[in-house]
């Protein structure tokens, strides 16, 4: 992951266009969500994307993260099924019965908003439906936890003791991050860890929170694309993220449609 070391300390005025770039990025998502059906490609998704993006006056987070030798190709991940995250738009049509993670971050002037949703094709078995819902539950206790006099292992635990009783698989290799001026910047976010424990969370951070969990263990192989990450046991995975801000009057969710305060100061 590139990105900043150290952690940046916002302001209201770069929490003003972290909002503008999250509205975006919750627009590239209902676009998204409301394409997304049998017979559609991930590519013809990721253009549908773009068309957004456009429209906000947004730049792409993800086109060309990474290495010069092999940047990342799309505006937005899709990762269906055994995929967990980063998986790169292309040739797939989507099936009924498919599940299909999309990961979507934009920037305006500077500033990024990311955020993740998986949603399921038609109809998936039960235990499929549970696996989005407790992992969209996990997403939403951690940021209950993301706030101001807080520390980062209450947002790792509250989102793992989610998991346990389902006894689904807590991915440990990648994790959530703070988010600014660079997409990925310090702390790094476990979806795992001890309540009390960690760094103590202050008004001015921005943290993207992003539980990914699977129906099996939490071991993943990364493809030859040296992009798409993937379930070792290729039982399938769910990934939900938002971008929270804590600002100065309370903790914010900026990846929706409107910016939402969950917790007031
Ligand atoms: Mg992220």
């Amino acid at each position: 992951m590139n990105g900043t070391r150290f952690i940046t300390k916002k302001t209201a005025a770069d929490f003003e266009k972290m909002i503008i770039a999250g509205g975006c990025v919750a627009a590239m998502h209902d676009a998204t969500r409301a394409a997304a059906a049998p017979g559609v490609t991930t590519k013809e998704l990721d253009e549908v994307a773009r068309v957004v993006l456009t429209e906000w006056d947004c730049a792409p987070s993800f086109l060309g993260y990474g290495s010069q030798q092999n940047p990342f190709p799309g505006v937005i991940c899709t990762s269906p099924n055994s995929a967990i995250v980063h998986g790169i738009p292309g040739n797939y049509a989507l099936r009924d019965g498919d599940i299909l993670s999309i990961d979507a971050g934009a920037i305006y002037d500077g500033w990024h908003g990311d955020a993740a949703f998986t949603m399921a094709i038609g109809e998936v078995p039960p235990e499929v439906s549970n696996l989005i819902e407790v992992t969209e539950n996990a997403l939403w206790a951690g940021i209950a936890q993301a706030v101001h006099g807080n520390r980062l292992g209450d947002i790792g635990a509250a989102v793992e003791a989610v998991a346990e009783p389902h006894g689904l698989g807590v991915i440990r290799d990648y994790v959530g991050h703070g988010i600014g001026r660079q997409m990925h910047e310090a702390p790094s976010v476990p979806n795992y860890g001890r309540a009390g424990k960690g760094l103590r969370l202050k008004t001015g951070m921005a943290l993207a929170l992003e539980p990914m969990f699977n129906l099996g263990t939490e071991a993943s192989v990364v493809l030859d694309d040296e992009w798409t990450v993937v379930t070792a046991d290729g039982k399938w995975s769910a990934h939900f993220e938002h971008t929270v801000l804590l600002t100065q009057d309370g903790s914010v969710v900026s990846t929706l449609p409107e910016p939402k305060l969950v917790r007031s100061l």
